[in-house]
């Protein structure tokens, strides 16, 4: 069993609306399953329950993400950006993801990390710390 309920994500610090409205579906059926290639579709969010390896590849396998909330990039609002720190958005045909926060609010807050790279998921995961979810109906 799963529901889906639309939320909308604000930055922690500046209130601001981060994204477009978002399905979130909470997954009670586990393990959890996230799409590869092609991405989230845009709108909707999957909430982890369990801990999940951060790639498809062993070396990576210590990087679990927990109660993370994965959705497409294309969900962020328009005024959400690249972070400053280049060293973040390293990866082989795109940013892969390992290297920390990489999407910042206009404030300059970082929200969480796009991975969209030839060997991650192309996805967007939701920092907790740095934001917060409004439900809208
Ligand atoms: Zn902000």
């Amino acid at each position: 069993m799963s529901k889906r309920v639309t939320h909308i994500l604000h930055c922690a610090v500046c209130d601001a609306v981060v994204s477009e409205p978002v399905s979130l579906e909470v997954e009670d059926d586990l393990p959890f399953r996230r799409p590869l290639k092609p991405a989230f579709p845009k709108g909707e969010g999957w909430v982890t329950m369990e801990p999940i390896p951060q790639s498809k590849w062993n070396e990576c396998r210590d990087l679990l993400y927990t109660n993370y909330v994965f959705m497409s990039t294309e969900s962020l609002a328009e005024d959400v950006a690249d972070t400053p720190f280049k060293d973040r958005v390293r990866g082989c045909c795109g940013p892969s993801g390992i290297d920390g926060p990489n999407k910042v609010c206009k404030c300059g807050n970082h929200i969480g990390t796009e991975s969209r790279d030839c060997w991650t998921a192309w996805e967007f995961k939701v920092d907790p710390t740095a934001t917060y979810w409004e439900v809208l109906q």
